[in-house]
């Protein structure tokens, strides 16, 4: 691999760790969340809180104290994970308005 090839190698000559890459990365908040749940009501009896479990940027956390879910959007990836794996079809998506969200940067 070379220099400024995705999944390449930096001057230093060592791979970046997934971590760096994400470092990398610049997120443009939106205004308002692009995703929600559409029945709340589901989450607390949802056995495996499969959103909590699969996010890779941890957008969504669980509270026992509170019995809910919260949704850091700010943190998304926009990898779309979290729609797919929902038992209960209960997440809704979307991308960002246009410009904002992830904006990747690779190599
Ligand atoms: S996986 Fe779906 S039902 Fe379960 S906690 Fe997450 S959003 Fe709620
Ligand atoms: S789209 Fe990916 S990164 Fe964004 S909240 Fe869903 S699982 Fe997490």
């Amino acid at each position: 691999m070379t220099r400024g090839e995705p999944g390449g190698i930096r001057g230093s000559g060592k791979p970046l760790t997934v971590e760096e890459r994400l470092y990398a990365d610049e997120t443009r908040p939106d205004a308002v969340s692009h995703l929600g749940v559409s029945d709340p009501s589901r989450c607390p009896g949802c056995a495996g809180k499969e959103c909590v479990r699969t996010c890779p940027a941890e957008t969504y956390r669980w509270s026992d104290e509170e019995g809910r879910l919260t949704i850091r959007f700010e943190n998304c990836l926009e990898c779309g994970t979290c729609r797919l794996v929902c038992p209960h079809a209960n997440i809704t998506w979307r991308y960002p308005m246009g410009g904002m969200g992830i904006c990747y940067r690779y190599g």
